[in-house]
């Protein structure tokens, strides 16, 4: 049995986030950050407070429009456009899930690409498909900043990526497929889970569901990132049972993993959105 080594996702989030300042501070304009956040789920609303209060933190400015759940398509479209056209605007995001009536996917595609800071539009997917310069995803471009901080070494690697949503799976696997590791992607029609990510020298989780991979479905010495966050009566976890500690090599705990990660690319992306405009 070995005792993974934890990786600080709190440590390295703090110097992206200075990082960030330190280069906002040298711009001729600061970089603006549109926020909207849509109805009061309570997730949400605090993800867009921390968002807001990080950017300000940067040095950047923050715009930030409300509106109520019932809110129809058209008006959700005129305010993106509104935003987009603002010369103040460096970065759009638009906070998901959106309400049900509400077509997410058609939302998402008014930001105009180089105003992404979230990199979910088709054409930044399309950017990352192709090897292209782009935007990228916030969760994985963080995943990928942590794998570097460690000094992991992707290049032939088998990575094993579990959950293939938009956000995090897909992009995921094509920045890993982009490092040369060779990914393969698992979801919930994978048979028998566990026998491939015991094969995994880097194994991502993003699936949602607590604790999904216990200790007997990692390789000894892998490096596993956990992605999940779920609030429990007993704290927070991940997909990742915390026993899988005594099997890996490289570890994100839960909280303090990968979670302070997803705001600081965000951070980083807008200045790259304000740095490509200039
Ligand atoms: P999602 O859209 O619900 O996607 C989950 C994916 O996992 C789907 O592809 C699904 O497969 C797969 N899956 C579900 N159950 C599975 C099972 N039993 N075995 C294998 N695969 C399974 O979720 P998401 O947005 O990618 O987020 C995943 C997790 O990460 C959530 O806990 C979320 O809260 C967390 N998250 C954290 C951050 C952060 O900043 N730390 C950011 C984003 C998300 P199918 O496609 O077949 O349905």
């Amino acid at each position: 049995m070995s005792s993974a080594t934890l990786i600080d996702g709190k440590a390295v989030a703090s110097r992206v986030r200075e990082d960030v300042a330190r280069e906002v501070a040298a711009l001729p304009a600061p970089p603006g950050l549109a926020t909207i956040l849509i109805g009061d789920d309570p997730a949400s609303s605090v993800y867009v407070r921390n968002k807001r209060k990080q950017c300000v933190k940067a040095g950047m400015r923050d715009i930030h429009r409300h509106l109520s759940a019932d809110i129809t398509q058209a008006a959700v479209a005129a305010e993106i456009d509104r935003l987009a056209a603002d010369p103040r605007v460096t970065g759009v995001l638009l906070q998901l899930p959106l309400p049900p009536h509400l077509n997410a996917a058609e939302l998402i595609d008014r930001i105009p690409p180089d105003k992404d800071v979230d990199g979910l539009t088709e054409t930044n997917a399309g950017r990352l498909a192709l090897g292209r310069p782009g935007l990228r995803p916030c969760t994985p471009a963080g995943v990928l900043r942590l794998l570097d901080e460690i000094g992991a070494d992707l290049s032939g690697a088998h990575a094993v990526v579990v959950g293939r949503s938009d956000l995090v799976g897909k992009p995921m696997a094509q920045l890993l497929l982009q490092r040369h590791a060779t990914v393969t992607m698992c979801h919930s029609r994978t048979h028998d889970l566990a026998a491939v990510t015991r094969q995994a020298d880097l194994l991502v989780v993003a699936a949602g569901v607590p604790r999904l991979i216990g200790a007997d479905a990692v390789k000894l010495g892998a490096t596993v990132i956990d992605v999940g966050i779920h609030h429990t009566s007993n704290g927070l976890c991940g997909d990742v049972d915390a026993k899988a500690q005594d099997v890996a090599g490289w570890i994100t705990p839960v909280p303090g993993g990968v979670g302070p990660m997803t705001i600081a690319m965000l951070l980083r992306n807008t200045l790259t959105a304000t740095r490509n405009a200039l």
